[in-house]
């Protein structure tokens, strides 16, 4: 069998601990040999970024930029523990976050649905897919603490001197406030995003804020998602037989319990910091989510939601047998595949990526899979695989 060619690379961003171990796995066992793999490869492991001062974080960002697909394995955000752990010159940023910053992406968290991993939820029949806004609001607010008694304004003081002001709260005791900003550009940036995957993956899209209540700032967000809907996607998506649904996010919480799935549900910071918990929690394992960013742009990087699985890692250096989930990993795989093939009109590629999909989703259809997802299952008597045999299993049935 003579093997897939690839016409263009695929940005490849290598990581750290048990993910690590999964991701040689995958390339060895998965795609190597089928795919005569087109990889430009940059190692986003904690000791090669400390050996660059992180910046094989940026080089890779970079090389996304310029050959518009990626696929990342989990990396170790740094704490204070890892300093010691790895010799660290610097508290290193989460390389999740200076890729996104500098791709100015949307990150897409969907569920991999299969029988037998049944969502909490009775209706949920297909995915719910979260797409969180990853700038400004609460998590860039400045807090203060009110001692006693006086006035709390909102000045703003524009470039020429001139003052605009609104104020907060006239305090009589003690109390708190904050101030928190967001950016037009930035929301526009998320909504064109969210329109964008809603179309490559022909779903509705729904978006839901509190514009009764926030009649400036939440209704600024449903302003321009309306103004970007009508004047660049209202006719694709018209044309795709897909909507654009907006409604109070009280309303979509409601709805979403509901729903039976298979749309896209844009949230703003913080609630799609709640939300992607509670949905992904819901549909039964992080290890079965798979998470995307998608810029503006037109940049995808493919991921799994989860971490590095730091506890299953230090089995693993002791010699003991661990049972890790890689199919999140699998999936940020196929799904970088699945775009480099579309790009680049490669269709074998593309078939290729669905057949992994398929081979993966039925080894655990078929009973056999890892321990995090035995102890959840509604098959019967399920086989409980190591890392490796699961992944062995799944290149079986490919
Ligand atoms: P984690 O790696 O997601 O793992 C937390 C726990 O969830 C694991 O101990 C395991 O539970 C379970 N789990 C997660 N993925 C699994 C899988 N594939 N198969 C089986 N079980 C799985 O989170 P963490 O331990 O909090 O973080 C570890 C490191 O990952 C940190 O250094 C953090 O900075 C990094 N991190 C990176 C990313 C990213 O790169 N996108 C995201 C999150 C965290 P049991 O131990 O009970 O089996
Ligand atoms: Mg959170």
């Amino acid at each position: 069998m003579s093997k897939i060619q690839m016409t263009t690379p695929l940005v490849e961003m290598d990581g750290d601990e048990m993910t690590r171990i999964l991701w040689q796995m995958i390339k060895d066992e998965l795609l190597s040999p089928f795919i005569d793999l087109n990889t430009e490869y940059y190692d986003l492991g904690l000791e090669y970024r400390n050996e660059t001062n992180d910046q094989v974080t940026i080089d890779a960002a970079e090389a996304t930029m310029k050959y518009k697909v990626a696929v990342k394995c989990a990396t170790i955000t740094p704490n204070a523990a890892r300093m010691d752990e790895y010799h660290l010159k610097e508290m290193y940023k989460s390389p999740n976050g200076t890729i996104r910053a500098m791709l100015d992406g949307t990150v897409f968290r969907a569920p991999i649905v299969v029988k037998g991993i049944e969502p909490c939820v009775r209706n949920w029949k297909k995915p719910i897919t979260l797409a969180r806004h990853a700038y400004g609001d609460v998590y860039k607010n400045t807090e203060m603490v009110i001692p006693g008694p006086g006035k709390v304004e909102l000045v703003y003081t524009a470039e020429d001197g001139t003052e605009k002001r609104e104020l907060v709260h006239n305090f009589a005791g003690p109390g708190i406030a904050q101030g928190m900003h967001n950016l037009d550009e930035s929301i526009s940036s998320f909504a064109k995003s969210c329109f964008n995957y809603a179309l490559d993956t022909k779903q509705d899209l729904w978006f839901a804020t509190k514009d009764t209540i926030s009649k400036k700032y939440d209704h600024t967000f449903k302003d321009i998602f309306q103004e970007v809907y009508e004047k660049e996607y209202k006719e694709r998506f018209e044309a795709a037989g897909i909507t654009y649904f907006y409604t109070l996010i009280d309303d979509a919480v409601a709805r979403v319990m509901k729903a039976e799935g298979g749309f896209i549900w844009a949230c703003k910071n913080y609630d799609g910091d709640v939300m992607s918990d509670m949905v992904s929690s819901a549909f039964g394992s992080l290890a079965m989510m798979t998470s995307v960013l998608v810029s503006p742009h037109g940049y995808f990087e493919y991921e799994a939601a989860h971490g590095t699985v730091q506890r299953h890692y230090y089995k693993h250096l002791k010699g003991e047998e661990t049972s890790t989930n890689s199919v999140a990993t699998i999936f940020a795989w196929t799904g970088a595949l699945r775009k480099r093939g579309e790009l680049d009109g490669n269709q074998e590629l593309m078939a290729f990526a669905d057949k992994l999909e398929t081979a993966t989703i039925a080894t655990i259809e078929r009973g056999k899979m890892t321990k995090d997802l035995a102890l959840i299952t509604t098959i019967e008597n399920p086989t409980v695989l190591n890392s490796r045999e699961f992944i062995l299993a799944v290149k079986e049935n490919l």
